[in-house]
């Protein structure tokens, strides 16, 4: 079968490259011309762990390849992948703009049956308005085509892992033919027993709205528990253990820390607020859950001066940019907007992370100094706070980066050290939720 994906980001890409690892031919497209000049020359525009290997072998046994040719890959597609980015406009609602661009392209480049399949986190009735836009040109030149929503559940830093290896796949169509051409390229994944979801179309594109949701929710909800630990002087580690082993809860993503960031969460949580918005009902839960968010941000910052005082003149040690570990990722990202409220207060930043330094420059003003590594960032500083858990944070030399520090004073907002063992270690320590403030 031959397939090609639209958007070479995060998802295109890995898509892309899975399902040629499944035996698939796969074009990938991107209209940013840099991006697949890169890709030709065997480098990857993102860091994403395993990709680059898993791009040459299968780039080198013919199945993928990469191009700026859209009317030619979707001519030579059975099925077309949409997996362009949807990112929030100022009304909180997804921007469309670039589903509506790459439908008008498939419009105009039909040239026999083609299923076309949003990858793409896109609202209640994308699937819809792409078969309008498709429609009459379908019509006009005798083509049939089918929509189906096949959202994705990727993480990133994981993402091939998640892919090859889903909790589950959901399809939504209104075609039985779609849906078998869909169920047969995720083929290789019934050996592994993956359940899949078929539905409905809206209820596909519901799905990935509503499970995104539920997460953000789960991490203000403990972000919450955690704000109440430090005013009741309980450790929200016990608590979430004690509630994370009941089955109906379950353990995962009952972490404390800054609050979500990255492409996904803040988007889809604001966007899922305004379909219902639109349909005339509020979704007051997910509302508070923005919320929360928003200001567990500047509880953060609270936090970190509880442990400095005021931050004017002081230098801080930032480790950590990107949004979570394992990814080069800042959008959204909660370490970099706790840096620029730092720099709000006056102090300088001397901040390091392992593969998101390059993206964050280009966001970040004027009083950042880049470092090579943790200890260089830690040079001279009055404070260390660590803002994304990358595991080399976690196995800091300790009496070098108190010896690097002018002040040994260590916030640790991703609760990665333990604090009576810092505490014997001489560091003035301050974590999430672990009845200090
Ligand atoms: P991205 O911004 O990394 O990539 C999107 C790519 O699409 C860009 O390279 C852009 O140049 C390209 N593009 C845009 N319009 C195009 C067009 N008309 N023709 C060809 N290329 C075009 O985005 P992403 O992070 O991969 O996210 C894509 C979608 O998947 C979003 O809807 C997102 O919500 C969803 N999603 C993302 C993740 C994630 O972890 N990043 C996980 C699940 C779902």
């Amino acid at each position: 079968m031959n397939i090609c994906v639209i958007g070479t980001g995060y998802v295109g890409l890995v898509t892309g490259t899975c399902f040629a690892d499944f035996g698939v031919n796969v074009t990938c497209v991107d209209k940013d011309a840099s991006k697949i000049d890169m890709l030709n020359r065997g480098e990857i525009p993102i860091y994403e762990p395993g990709l680059k290997e898993l791009v040459a072998k299968n780039v080198h046994e013919g199945r993928l390849s990469f191009t700026t040719d859209l009317g030619a890959a979707i001519k030579g597609s059975l099925v077309v992948f949409i997996a362009v980015g949807t990112p929030p406009r100022e009304d909180g609602g997804a921007d469309l703009a670039y589903i509506e661009e790459a439908a008008r392209t498939i419009a105009a480049n039909l040239n026999g049956y083609k299923v076309v399949v949003t990858k793409s986190t896109v609202p209640v009735g994308t699937g819809a308005l792409i078969e309008k836009i498709i429609g009459s040109a379908a019509a006009a030149g005798g083509h049939k085509f089918d929509v189906a929503s096949n959202p994705e559940f990727l993480r990133e830093g994981s993402a091939i892992e998640d892919f090859m290896r889903p909790n589950r796949v959901v399809i939504g169509a209104r075609s039985q033919q779609a849906i078998a051409i869909l169920k047969d390229l995720y083929s290789p994944l019934y050996l592994i027993e993956t359940p899949f979801v078929i539905g409905d179309l809206e209820t596909a594109e519901l799905i990935k709205y509503a499970s995104n949701a539920f997460l953000a929710t789960k991490i203000s909800f403990i972000n919450e528990i955690s704000n109440i630990c430090e005013l009741v002087g309980a450790d929200v580690h016990m608590v979430a253990k004690g509630m994370g082993l009941d089955k109906r809860i379950g353990a995962k993503f009952l972490h404390p820390g800054p609050g979500y960031g990255g492409s996904c969460f803040p988007k889809d949580t604001l966007a899922i607020t305004h379909i219902a918005k639109e349909k005339g009902y509020r979704f007051r839960i997910v509302e508070s859950v923005v919320e929360v968010n928003r200001a567990q941000r500047d509880r953060m910052l609270e936090k970190i001066k509880a442990v400095t005082g005021p931050l004017k003149g002081k230098v801080i040690c930032a480790l950590g940019l990107a949004f979570k570990p394992n990814t080069d990722d800042i959008r959204e990202s909660p370490a970099v907007d706790i840096v620029r409220l730092i720099l709000k207060e006056g102090a300088a930043v001397r901040a390091y992370d392992p593969a998101a330094m390059e993206h964050a420059r280009l966001v970040l003003p004027q009083g950042v100094t880049y470092c090579n590594d943790s200890y260089e960032a830690a040079d001279g500083a009055d404070a260390v706070v660590i803002l994304t858990e990358w595991n080399q944070f976690r196995k800091l030399d300790l009496a070098r980066l108190k010896a690097a520090l002018k002040t040994a004073r260590l916030i640790d907002l991703r609760n990665v050290y333990d604090p009576a063992s810092m505490r014997a270690l001489g560091f003035e320590y301050a974590g999430v939720g672990r009845g200090c403030v």
